[in-house]
């Protein structure tokens, strides 16, 4: 018997571990694990395990259309073959290659070892196609890679087994334990068809002002693709987004701005192939006490771009990239002592959360510098719609406030009803550039 086993590559479109099964022409366990050591991971939040049972109802009733079993278990993918393995001879495992967190190399090397012992070959295919993204010409092999031709699977010719009692875990199982099947509103909907009207909608309508959206906060919710959990949680392949971008500029469909979200696609693919370093190790809990950790990560630092970003995050799961930078920033330069934490809490609130994406960015020494908070507030495009959503209790304030609202002098305060460290908090002093600092009322008061 053969092991089909689905991690973050949730559809049943250009999938390589599906095409080798259906080739192989064996019988396959179609399986996928909520596995209680990536559960309880700190980079791992129930905004994900969301989306993840959203994904698996959807391919789950896609298999079931031709009479397959998709297998939802509970419990670690090693124990889980192990069982397989002693009942029934487990031979070949079909899988992608998964990586990116401690735990996941860790694991890895367990079920290596297990499948060296065993004599079971594990088949594992990289996400990023084969071509090596860092040479010189990375990009036009990612382009020839991106151009060929998706087969088409048929489901029917597959020939699965289905596990009995014992094995099987029904998806009413998993919301025992989590409520993952609670829906939130506020967050997108993980599966296949809500990726493919994600995609439609961007790539014939919404792209239209692609690039005007790229660095602006309030657009982007509307003009960006809005693709990256979909990417990220395997609903599409970055080769099936890439084909149907340019099968629209071929039809005649917003060239530039599909062009400019091609490039992004390949930022996509090029930084998951590069800079690997397992994340620093996570600190003592004595850090939950700092209230500026605290305030960093709930949006209440008193500087409104950066609580505006962590609000939008924490609400949404979705932040543009140059905000994402932003926080980063204040996190490293700022709260140093924090770091690691600090990207967990990250991972936790992206949906999107891909672990060699932010491990990439992490690592990366180009984005080290600090980006100033009031300066990046005064020059992206559509702040004060952006900070007047998500600062409510500062909507009415004139931009000048907005932007700087430790200006305000107890006249201003008073005259509209914002009263500084009570209604919204000053920043600690060092956090403000000393030129920003200089004019401001707050800071000389507190002296
Ligand atoms: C500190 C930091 C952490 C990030 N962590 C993640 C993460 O965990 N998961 C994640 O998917 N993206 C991450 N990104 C990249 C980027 O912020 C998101 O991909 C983007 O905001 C998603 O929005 P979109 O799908 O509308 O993007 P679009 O602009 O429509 O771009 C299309 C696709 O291209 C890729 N892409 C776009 N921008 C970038 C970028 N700057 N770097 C790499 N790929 C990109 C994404 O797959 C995206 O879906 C991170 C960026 C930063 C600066």
């Amino acid at each position: 018997m053969n092991i089909l086993w689905f991690q973050r590559d949730l559809r049943w479109s250009d999938h390589l571990p599906l095409q080798a099964a259906l080739a192989e022409g064996q019988a396959v366990v179609l399986l996928f694990c909520y596995e209680p050591l990536l559960l309880k991971d700190p980079h791992f939040d129930k905004r994900h395990g969301r989306f993840i049972r959203e994904s698996l109802q959807e391919l789950s009733a896609a298999f079931q259309q031709q009479h397959h079993t998709l297998h939802i278990i509970r419990n670690d993918f090693l124990a889980v073959l192990q069982r397989l393995h002693r009942r029934y001879g487990v031979e070949t495992i079909f899988s992608y290659e998964e990586t990116g967190l401690p735990v996941l190399h860790q694991r890895n090397q367990a079920i290596q070892e297990y499948c060296h012992n065993e004599g079971v070959e594990w088949v594992r295919f990289p996400k990023v196609s084969g071509a090596d993204l860092q040479e010189a010409d990375g990009k036009r092999r990612w382009q020839q890679a991106m151009r060929k031709p998706i087969p088409s699977l048929d489901l029917s010719q597959l020939k699965t087994v289905s596990l009995g009692a014992g094995f099987t875990e029904h998806l009413s199982a998993v919301d025992d334990l989590h409520p993952f099947h609670i829906r939130d509103f506020h967050f997108q909907r993980g599966g296949f068809t809500q990726a493919r009207e994600w995609l439609t909608s961007f790539i014939k309508i919404r792209s239209v002002q692609y690039s005007r959206a790229e660095n602006n906060p309030y657009l982007s919710r509307y003009n960006a693709s809005r693709l990256s959990a979909y990417l990220s949680w395997g609903n599409l392949s970055v080769r099936e987004v890439y084909q149907a971008s340019s099968k629209a500029i071929k039809e005649g469909f917003y060239s530039h701005d599909l062009k400019l979200f091609q490039q992004k696609l390949w930022l996509h693919d090029r930084l998951q192939g590069r800079w690997y370093e397992p994340p620093i190790a996570s600190l003592p809990e004595r850090w939950e006490e700092d209230d500026r950790f605290e305030a960093w990560k709930t949006g209440q630092t008193g500087l409104p771009l950066v609580d505006a970003a962590m609000r939008c995050l924490l609400e949404t799961g979705y932040l543009i990239p140059r905000l994402r930078e932003l926080l980063t920033s204040v996190l490293r330069q700022r709260l140093p002592e924090f770091e690691a934490e600090g990207w967990q809490w990250l991972a936790r609130q992206s949906l999107d959360f891909d672990p060699m994406l932010l491990d990439a960015y992490r690592s990366s020494r180009a984005k080290r510098k600090f980006l100033n908070p009031v300066k990046e507030a005064r020059t992206l495009p559509d702040v004060i719609h952006f900070l007047r959503i998500w600062l409510p209790e500062l909507a009415h304030l004139p931009p000048r406030f907005l932007y700087e609202p430790w200006r305000m002098r107890p006249a201003e305060q008073r005259q509209y009803g914002v009263y500084l460290g009570r209604s919204y908090p000053v920043p600690p002093r060092s956090w403000i550039p000393r030129t920003v600092r200089k004019h401001s009322i707050a800071f000389k008061i507190s002296r």
